[in-house]
């Protein structure tokens, strides 16, 4: 009987090819590349030894020779779907923090398999050898096809319970293995005679090979250094190896404006430029592209601090650097973080990596920030606010609370704010002014504001607020909801819902909105004013309110700000801007509300220079609708 090796030498070749590929190319060695490495040499082991036991089963050499062979190729070839299943779960866990039952439930087919191989020569189990009949496989031989199953299948289960933590490349090459070879056994099986096998295995792990341990997946083509999955890679080789190391965060500054002035091209080259100077400059030190104009510098104990690094920086980034004959000044926001002093996980060190290259840019020029705890912490409160809303929101967990405004002229409180509360067991009391931008960022300012408005126009219309003296209940519009398309017909649809006269209510609105939204905005404002709904600007005096822009929309009320009003009383030259903004804004025929009245001196002052309503603790803090409801009912009698 002959066998057919041509197949053997292709997957050799095969093997060897990946091999060199991946031995050339500069890659990062951590654990899952480590046993994807074995699985290389491996594989190509047992190729040889299989070319090799065909050849010896064909020449008449000492029986001793035959089981030594064998052995070594069973062996080989065996372990490889141990190690591919050790892969597979080293993408999402890292097997060297499994507990004794999981190691022991990973290692034990494997153990069985080894002992049955090894004993072969006195067991006969596996196969045996001997003058008559030569090769042969023995009973066991079945037991080592499960086992090499067996792994495959939980590789492939465990790639489906983790589908979600896995990305698209991790599992088609989860996929392409394992039905590689499966075909490989089928075809083995259909022709005994050609050796498939070894070609199916070594075509898998090319095709592992090229999804997911390709070292150009690693690479920023244009710059030529590492991009964010090789920095990832990189430092989770670290943080495996528990091993301590440092990173410097980059962010240049000028990097958009260059490439307004310069356009695409030129500032890719213009950054190709800086990167490759950088680069060369702090060689042996890693440099690591993260996203658009941020880099990072990855060091560990072989490769030395980062001191020499920042100050390089800061000098060669506070003067012009030379482009096609232009001067740029490009600057450089600086952070650093260690590890495992700063973070304690790949997680949190990847969170704080991201939150920083976000909000560094706004510090100065060449100081480094320290990027640690107090971020993860904010990080955190941040996620529990996040999550603490979507419940508030499902719960009915919002409160929404009313601040009475005075009114000057009629000695008593004419309308009211309405203002949203959030109260958490653990964290107490959140202030708006915390969740409300959150609310802003992840969209879920829509259903908020919508929960305040309905609550609103729910009370006022039930309680018949106007019978109780009150025009109008004051809320507050946030940027977002405005410059949402059709967000008049969803508040009228409301107030219709409650039967309230739309003269119930006042919207608040802030310059921001003005500025950032204002087409979408007047398509908003102008037919609920039809209606007879009215408009304040809030938070007027905070720094950009632009007088020109303001008269161009038909508010009903300019709201000043308490900064305004609080620097009056201790300066002289703040009391006399806010003088002459009322004046102006009195003379342009809109109301005022002062905001943040605190003492009597602030209320008779206010209202003597002519605002026409107070709004402060002075008179009320924010109160819940029931104490709000009993103020006004105690002054009625
Ligand atoms: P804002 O619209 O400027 O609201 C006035 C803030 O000043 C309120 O803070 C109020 O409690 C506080 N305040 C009023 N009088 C005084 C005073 O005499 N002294 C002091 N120290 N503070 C006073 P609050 O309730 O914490 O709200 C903060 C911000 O959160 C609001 O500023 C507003 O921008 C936002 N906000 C609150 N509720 C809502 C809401 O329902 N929707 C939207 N979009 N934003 C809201
Ligand atoms: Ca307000
Ligand atoms: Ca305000």
């Amino acid at each position: 009987m002959r066998y057919n090796i041509d197949f053997d030498v292709a997957a050799m070749v095969l093997a060897i090819t990946t091999l060199v590929h991946f031995l050339t190319k500069k890659s990062i060695k951590n654990f899952q590349t480590k046993l994807f490495f074995g699985m290389l040499w491996i594989s190509l082991v047992s190729d040889v030894m299989d070319i090799i036991t065909v050849l010896v089963a064909e020449t008449s050499v000492q029986g001793w020779v035959v089981y030594l062979v064998n052995i070594l190729y069973l062996l080989s070839f065996n372990i490889l779907p141990f190690l591919y299943y050790l892969y597979i779960l080293s993408m999402v866990q890292n097997p060297n923090q499994w507990k004794l039952g999981r190691k022991i439930f990973a290692w034990m087919p494997i153990c069985v398999v080894c002992t049955l191989i090894l004993t072969t020569p006195w067991t006969k189990w596996i196969f045996y050898n001997d003058a008559e009949t030569g090769y042969t496989h023995g009973q066991g031989m079945i037991v080592l096809y499960i086992i090499a199953f067996w792994y495959i299948f939980l590789a492939l289960l465990f790639s489906m319970r983790y589908r979600a933590r896995m990305t698209f490349g991790q599992r088609s090459s989860v996929y392409y293995y394992s039905i590689a070879v499966l075909c490989g056994i089928v075809l083995q099986v259909l022709f005994p005679k050609v050796l498939l096998l070894q070609f199916a295995t070594a075509l898998a792990l090319l095709l592992v090979y090229l999804a997911l341990e390709n070292p150009k997946d690693y690479e920023n083509k244009e710059l030529g250094i590492y991009n964010r999955n090789g920095f990832i890679k990189l430092v989770s080789a670290s943080v495996e190896k528990n091993e301590r190391f440092s990173i410097l965060g980059i962010r240049f500054n000028g990097y958009q404006s260059v490439r307004e002035n310069l356009g695409v091209e030129n500032s890719q080259q213009f950054m190709k430029q800086i990167v490759d100077y950088l680069a060369e400059n702090i060689a042996p030190l890693e440099l690591c592209w993260l996203a658009e104009g941020t880099f990072a510098v990855y060091t560990n104990e072989k490769t030395g601090k980062l001191d020499n690094v920042i100050r390089f920086i800061q000098e060669q980034f506070n003067s012009a650097i030379k482009f096609h004959g232009i001067d740029i000044i490009v600057s450089a926001s600086l952070f650093q973080l260690d590890y495992p002093y700063d973070v304690q996980s790949l997680e949190d060190l990847l969170d704080t990596i991201d939150y920083e290259t976000e909000h560094v840019q706004r510090k100065e020029n060449g100081v480094v920030v320290r990027a640690g705890k107090d971020i993860l912490l904010k990080l955190r409160r941040e996620n529990h606010i996040q999550q603490l809303m979507k419940m508030a929101l499902v719960e009915n967990v919002f409160e929404v609370y009313y601040q009475p405004i005075y009114s000057v002229e009629k000695k008593q409180f004419h309308s009211a704010e309405a203002l949203i509360r959030l109260r958490d067991e653990e964290l107490g009391f959140i202030s708006p002014e915390e969740f409300i931008p959150m609310a802003e960022k992840n969209g879920m300012i829509f259903e908020i504001g919508e929960f305040v408005f309905r609550n609103v126009c729910q009370m006022m219309s039930k309680m018949r607020l106007w019978e109780l003296g009150i025009d109008f209940i004051e809320v507050n519009l946030s940027p977002v909801q405005c410059m949402e398309e059709g967000l008049h017909r969803k508040l009228m649809h409301i107030m219709d819902e409650y039967q309230l006269p739309y003269h119930c209510i006042n919207l608040e609105i802030t310059e921001t909105a003005a500025a950032s939204t204002e087409e979408t905005l007047r398509h908003n404002i102008n037919p609920l004013l039809e209606k007879g709904v009215t408009f304040s600007l809030d938070d007027y005096g905070t720094g950009y309110s632009n007088i020109s822009n303001v008269i161009t929309y038909p508010f009903y009320i300019i709201k000043l700000d308490k900064s305004m009003v609080w620097s009056a009383l201790e300066d002289s030259k703040a009391m006399k801007a806010l003088k002459h903004t009322i004046a102006m804004i009195k003379e342009l025929n809109f109301h005022i509300v002062a905001e943040g009245v605190e003492t009597l001196e602030q209320a008779t002052l206010l209202g003597g220079l002519g605002c026409d309503y107070l709004q402060g603790y002075y008179f009320s803090k924010p109160v819940p609708e029931e104490q709000f409801l009993n103020m006004l009912r105690n002054r009625e009698s």
